[in-house]
């Protein structure tokens, strides 16, 4: 009872709004994909403190390396050289394409994408950003203006020069929402895109011309994208559209930005990076949450020219790179790929697509499971045809089922309406059994 006092008094006391919890669930200790409760309640962690405990709570071998160093040096700055930094740098980037080469190092997601922001003003000299409806790109000022839903957004924050155009959502998109021929989930569904999401990308693409006509007009710094959005529910768009955008973009003077933060470090499956799959290259790409499993870190990698541009003035960042972080981030990058962890996203990601796939044709309320990976979104309506968002107190009555029964998942989506599963990528197929087994008796 004290705990929940100072919980809601005191600490962070308006995070609760983000979850459908009537009260906080009050985590004691985790191993890999599991959570303990304070009276020995066990979960299955589907959630992964929002898809950053990529390689299992407490794994053994990370947490080692986490020891050892802890042992040996916490803290120096990155005007020091150290070991740990120069050598985690090094092995971030030979992950990236070329020409994406250098990197700094940051505490969160929300520091990446401020420091990219800042990066693409002062390399363009221009001061208008633009970001897709529905995106999550961070909390902090400069960040919170590239956020869009409304609900993170407070209204003196500062929006200036940040501009939301249209998502084309596969789901509930405003010209043609049905699931296209080249979605990552074909495996599940055949193309029902006539005259749908596929044929309406070039619609998104002249809403945003005339964007660029009529509010933004060449003075573009970049555009932000989420290769897969995460907060805004899993929210994937026709396949060409990245494409498009970026080119587009380009033609106006302005850089492209790919915000990783969730879709990174392989848990997509078929790729390492989100925007692989998108056949893009980005100019800056900013990464957080799974690069520590859950130790705060967060980096910016981008290419030698708008680096080149950057060191011009002198940008500053005590923990960055902190020994201790690039120890953990090491540890995690030699983890993913020792044990196959993006390999298991891409099999286990699937079958549970496939087997939600089953549920949503069972119940009325399922109107759409989609995603890539271990990063799905199931969204949730009042009926198939009219596809209105299921009212919270619905939702909030399922995700209660759901815990009760032992297993932590997600929710996002600009109407509070998707199921978001994001687990450690380490879960395996008798995981996804047992959740499967929950979720249909709570939807029941
Ligand atoms: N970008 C994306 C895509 C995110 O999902 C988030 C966090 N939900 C952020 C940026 C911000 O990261 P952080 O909370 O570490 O600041």
């Amino acid at each position: 009872q004290r705990l929940l006092e100072i919980r809601k008094q005191i600490c962070n006391p308006m995070t609760m709004k983000v979850t459908y919890y009537k009260e906080p669930v009050f985590i004691h200790q985790g191993h890999m994909q599991w959570l303990w409760d304070m009276d020995g309640k066990r979960y299955l962690d589907l959630f992964a403190g929002v898809a950053t405990v990529s390689v299992g709570h407490c794994n053994p071998r990370v947490t080692e390396a986490a020891v050892k160093q802890l042992e040996h040096l916490w803290h120096t700055t990155a005007i020091y050289i150290h070991p740990q930094i120069q050598e985690y740098a090094e092995k971030l980037a030979s992950l990236l394409p070329e020409p994406l080469k250098v990197v700094y190092l940051t505490n969160s997601g929300s520091e990446a994408n401020d420091l990219a922001m800042l990066m693409a003003r002062v390399h363009t000299g221009n001061h208008d950003v633009i970001t897709l409806r529905g995106s999550y790109h961070g909390g902090s000022p400069l960040a919170i203006g590239l956020t869009s839903n409304a609900a993170y957004k407070y209204p003196v924050a500062s929006g200036f020069g940040c501009h939301n155009t249209m998502c084309p959502d596969v789901f509930r998109g405003v010209w043609g929402g049905n699931q296209c021929r080249d979605s990552p989930v074909q495996t599940i569904r055949e193309c029902s895109c006539s005259p749908g999401h596929c044929q309406a990308n070039g619609r998104y693409i002249e809403q945003m011309k005339e964007m660029f006509a009529t509010t933004v007009p060449n003075r573009i710094a970049a555009f932000f994208g989420e290769p897969i959005q995460g907060v805004g529910g899993a929210v994937q768009y026709p396949k060409s559209f990245l494409k498009d955008t970026y080119k587009l973009v380009r033609e106006k003077g302005g850089i492209c930005i790919a915000d990783e933060v969730q879709t990174g470090f392989g848990r997509t499956g078929s790729h390492f990076w989100g925007f692989q799959a998108h056949d893009v290259m980005p100019d800056i790409v900013t990464m957080a949450k799974g690069i520590g499993n859950g130790f705060p870190m967060g980096a910016v990698v981008t290419t030698e020219e708008i680096a080149g541009s950057f060191a011009k003035g002198v940008h500053f960042n005590t923990f960055g790179g902190n020994p201790v972080a690039c120890a953990i981030g090491s540890s995690v990058l030699d983890t993913i790929a020792e044990d196959g962890l993006q390999e298991n996203c891409a099999v286990v990601g699937t079958y549970l697509l496939t087997e939600l796939a089953k549920l949503r044709d069972k119940h009325e309320i399922v109107g759409d499971v989609r995603g890539k990976g271990l990063m799905i979104g199931v969204e949730m309506v009042t009926d198939k045809v009219s596809r209105v968002p299921l009212p919270k107190e619905a939702m909030a009555e399922i995700f209660e089922d759901v815990k009760d029964m032992g297993v932590l998942i997600g929710t996002g989506g600009l109407y509070g309406q998707t199921f978001r599963i994001k687990p450690p990528m380490c879960i395996t197929k008798e995981d996804v059994d047992f959740f499967l087994a929950v979720f249909d008796q709570a939807l029941q």
